[in-house]
């Protein structure tokens, strides 16, 4: 009887590994990316799961004879001698002399769109109605190998900081943030909605681990088609108690920042360098009020109607003069209104008309909302009835109150935002592998 070690057998090099083989035969799996014919011999480039590998044909070398049956995206096995190669700026780089070749899957359909190509030449829209194929392109794939990063960086810093990753539900009784954007979903007959934020069940979790985080999709319906928003997005929040002030929560933001700009440089170099990404320089992040960044935004800019909340092109500013003043890319906005925060935020007791909540702008652009919550039970009841809402409906809910919880505060910061503005994108859903919007559920 076969019995399984748990130990998975290496049929395959890595490129990384090639440096050690020199001279000697080694076998790689991968797709051929591309077959450059130059007549006499060939170059054969192969994908594999980060790499791009040079592979060389020549009847000299090669037992196998090239035949149309080697095709482009065809699934291959190939083995061959590892030679170094030639390279204009003289860094060391490997290529394989292709002594024989099996065909391990063939298509049978050449690709819609040029996937071999340094990038992808096609519009946003095609790009996305052909996602399976176009995401084997090197720069697609990196986009989301970065993103990778991003969230690694998120779990691994939280984790040092003894947070404990939690999933919650993502169908519901309630819209955690209220308001039109909330998917309402038959249930059995019954109207549920799907997640907008973890934010009740996170806060739920607080008295129990004091520190949570989850990287998870919420749902917003957002009605309209703009370059920032998507329909289905991931979220990644945390929750923490005991919290002095929320200046903690933006402390553990900055930090986690920090963090993710170290791993990005130090373990995703090849996509780094492949998108040309410009990885901000995080040192501290400055911070300014709502009220005086409000005041700034109206001398310096014309038409600012709405006193309440920021407009884009005041974010656009906001961002600009961070960067000038303070050689910043991020910039943290506190004290928002009460008005326009959700029935958890916590009112400034200094003044009631503003909340200890902030937003995180990166190069000009919110990609946080967070801040301290009530903790105390007779607060969440009034401000919620103050808000018009009913608080027997959250009565679930209102257990964190009402069974006692320590002050506590959290945010959520939105991977896709935080990708697009890190990358340079026009539009959030070059950042989204499927990209779900007003006008798009497929692929
Ligand atoms: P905006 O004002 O940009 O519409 P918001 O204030 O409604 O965002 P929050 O509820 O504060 O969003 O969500 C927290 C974070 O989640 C935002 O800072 C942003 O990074 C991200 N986010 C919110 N809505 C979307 C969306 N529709 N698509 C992608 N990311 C989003
Ligand atoms: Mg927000």
């Amino acid at each position: 009887m076969e019995e399984m070690t748990g130990i998975l057998p290496q049929t395959s090099t890595p490129y990384s590994e090639f440096g050690k083989h020199v001279g000697e035969t080694v076998t790689i799996k991968g797709a051929i990316h591309n077959i450059r014919d130059m007549s006499d011999f060939a170059f054969i480039i192969v994908r594999t799961a980060r790499e791009l590998i040079q592979c060389v044909y020549s009847p000299e070398f090669s037992d196998y004879r090239l035949n149309d049956n080697v095709v482009e995206q065809s699934a291959v096995k190939i083995t061959g001698k590892v030679v170094k190669s030639e390279t204009r700026d003289g860094s060391e780089r490997y290529e394989l002399q292709i002594h024989n070749i099996e065909i391990l899957s063939a298509p049978v359909a050449v690709p819609p769109v040029v996937i071999s190509k340094k990038q992808i030449n096609c519009d946003l829209s095609v790009n996305l109605d052909n996602r399976p194929v176009t995401l084997r392109n090197p720069k697609e794939r990196a986009i989301f190998k970065i993103q990778e990063g991003i969230q690694r960086g998120f779990r691994e810093y939280l984790t040092s900081l003894n947070f404990t990753e939690i999933h919650s539900p993502k169908i519901n009784f309630a819209g955690a943030e209220g308001g039109t954007n909330v998917f309402k979903l038959d249930y059995f007959g019954k109207t549920v909605y799907l997640a907008q934020s973890p934010q009740l069940y996170k806060q739920a979790l607080v008295p129990v681990y004091e520190r949570v985080f989850e990287i998870a999709p919420v749902f917003r319906a957002e009605h309209h088609d703009t370059s920032r928003h998507l329909n289905e997005y991931i979220s990644m929040d945390f929750e923490m108690g005991f919290i002095d002030s929320f200046t903690d929560i933006m402390n553990v933001e900055t930090g986690i920042l920090k963090y993710i700009m170290e791993l990005l440089t130090k373990e995703y170099a090849p996509e780094v360098e492949l998108l040309k990404i410009d990885i901000p320089k995080i040192n501290t992040i400055p911070c300014i009020k709502f009220k005086d960044a409000k005041e700034m935004c109206v001398k310096k800019l014309k038409n600012i109607t709405d006193m309440k909340d920021f407009e884009p092109e005041e974010e656009a500013f906001l961002g600009k003069w961070a960067k000038q003043q303070f050689n910043s890319d991020f910039l943290f906005v506190t004290h928002y209104l009460s008005k326009k925060r959700p029935f958890y935020t916590m009112d400034d007791p200094d003044d009631p008309d503003v909340t200890l909540s902030f937003d995180l702008l990166f190069r000009g652009i919110e990609i946080t909302s967070g801040g301290q919550r009530i903790h105390d039970y007779n607060m969440q009841v009034e401000k919620m009835k103050r808000l018009g809402m009913n608080p027997e409906e959250f009565e679930t809910y209102l257990m964190l109150h009402k069974y006692g919880a320590p002050p506590h505060g959290g945010l959520g910061l939105g991977l896709e935002r935080l990708t697009m503005h890190l990358l340079g994108f026009k539009n959030v859903r070059y950042a989204s592998m499927f990209p779900r919007d007003i006008n798009r559920v497929t692929p």
